[in-house]
């Protein structure tokens, strides 16, 4: 299988490629040429298998002869005997046909395990057959960060430097990264915002001298390898609803557009979605977008849900890519008019065909706060906030929705013992948190606080390098 760039003038690679690469040299992001089709029979022979089982289905025609099928195997069991469920996105139902999709189950309680894990050891794999070691730089405003220092903590050919704000991020989040004892995993705390660490980060993308010598890799779900394995739960869930002899729905908490778009992967597989709906916290470009065609870049505001406080939704583009026919010209136009003036606009007559799959939902702070409660008293169950985002965004669809029968899934992308404090405001019940991560509390911190300044934050990538690889 091949990649192609949404901006048309980065070469084709392999899937070795993609993942080594992140970004494409021309600035656009990597899509395959043209997804596989599975047909109604190969997803009715998936009912009753694993969830491993159907991992390595679904991800053997993306990544094609790069890894041999009996190590692809292995990658995927191994990742996901992290999990403390043995269903990894366990199903659970909230209300007549609405089911909750559980993906928190990983090591640091938060959806992005699912690709974490594997991403990791596709790292290994890679790199042992090149002989190479490759240093991986992240800025994270939360979750990324310890699910990336997780999956990567103690593997000898790569090392990993995450750049969060200082004083930015919740206590259990920043604990769960300074805490990791390993001597090739670097937390960085930068005295500025999560934009000033992606900027500095963007830089040190675009300078290519510093780039090649320290062999840089990205790990933000620009890269392709962190969303074709979160494709494979929305073929586990459909497929125990009923598909693909009964279409399903789901509602996705948002913030970069890369898990809902695994979703809009598995519908190209051949995956009987009906709709695809983008729940939105007050940062709500995406909402906007999608009613009204403007994308239009406001300010960040900080909310309860802070992994989806984002305004610049970079995996929107490999939407926007098959929006416009794969245009790569086109995409490049939009996004350097997007770059020059703050905006563009889609034509109405494309955007009516993308909402036939796609809604979009706003969900305010109080209306958050409401969604936990009403659930903790319907179910006893306590959910985070930007699951809450996503559940107020399902009940309003299934309010409006045509056809009752067509089963809802909402994702439930983080424990709620990550986000305690609004829990507890809104149920006055305080989740613990799970019996691996008790001592959290207990263990020492280790991190650097840095200036915001992009040359500061090389040398010190450069003396710890230094200090870490063997000459
Ligand atoms: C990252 C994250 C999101 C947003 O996912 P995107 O792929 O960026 O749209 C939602 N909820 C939680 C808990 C997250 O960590």
């Amino acid at each position: 299988m091949k990649y192609i760039s949404t901006r048309g003038q980065a070469e084709a690679l392999n899937f070795e490629g993609v993942l080594m690469a992140g970004l494409a040299r021309d600035g656009g992001l990597y899509v395959p040429e043209a997804f596989p089709k599975f047909s109604a029979d190969d997803f009715r022979a998936m009912r009753g298998l694993s969830y491993a089982e159907i991992a390595l289905r679904v991800m053997t025609p993306f990544v094609g002869d790069c890894i041999a099928g009996a190590d692809l195997k292995k990658i995927i069991d191994e990742a996901y005997s992290t999990f403390v469920h043995h269903d990894v996105s366990p199903l659970v139902q909230i209300g007549p046909n609405h089911f909750l999709m559980q993906l928190y189950h990983g090591p640091t309680l938060a959806f992005k395990d699912v690709a974490m894990q594997v991403l990791g050891r596709f790292y290994d794999y890679v790199l042992n057959k090149r002989d190479k070691h490759i240093t991986v730089v992240g800025a994270t405003s939360g979750d990324t960060g310890s699910a990336a220092i997780e999956a990567i903590r103690g593997r000898s050919r790569t090392s990993i430097f995450i750049m969060h704000p200082h004083n930015r991020t919740s206590e259990v989040q920043r604990r769960q990264m300074t805490t990791v004892d390993a001597a090739n995993v670097h937390n960085i705390a930068v005295k500025g915002t999560f934009d000033d660490c992606q900027n500095i980060l963007k830089a040190m993308f675009n300078d290519h001298a510093f780039r090649d010598e320290i062999a840089l890799s990205g790990v933000n779900s620009i890269n392709w390898a962190r969303i074709m394995p979160q494709i494979v739960y929305y073929v586990a869930s459909a497929i125990q609803l009923g598909a693909p002899d009964r279409e399903v729905n789901f509602t996705v908490p948002t913030g970069n557009f890369g898990d809902i778009f695994a979703g809009y992967c598995a519908k190209q597989l051949g995956l009987p979605i009906e709709k695809l709906v983008i729940a939105s916290n007050s940062n709500d470009i995406l909402t906007r977008v999608m009613n009204t065609g403007e994308h239009k870049l406001g300010e960040v505001h900080p909310t309860m849900s802070p992994s989806m406080d984002i305004q610049i939704s970079s995996n929107f583009e490999r939407l926007l890519f098959d929006i416009y026919g794969r245009d790569g010209a086109k995409i490049a136009s939009l996004m350097n008019e997007l770059k020059e003036t703050g905006e563009f606009n889609i034509d109405a007559a494309l955007l009516a065909d993308a909402r036939q799959l796609f809604a979009a939902q706003r969900v305010s702070e109080d209306e958050t706060l409401a969604a936990i409660r009403k659930v903790y008293d319907q179910t006893e169950m306590l959910v985070d906030p930007h699951t809450a985002v996503g559940i107020e965004a399902a009940w309003r669809e299934i309010k409006t929705a045509d056809d009752k029968a067509t089963p809802m899934i909402t994702l439930s992308t983080a424990h709620p013992a990550k986000f305690p404090d609004n829990v507890e405001k809104a149920t006055g019940v305080r989740p613990p948190l799970p019996k691996h991560l008790e001592s959290l509390y207990e263990l020492d911190e280790r991190f650097d606080v840095l200036a915001n300044d992009v040359d500061v934050v090389k040398s010190h990538i450069r003396a710890k390098l230094a200090d870490e690889v063997p000459a």
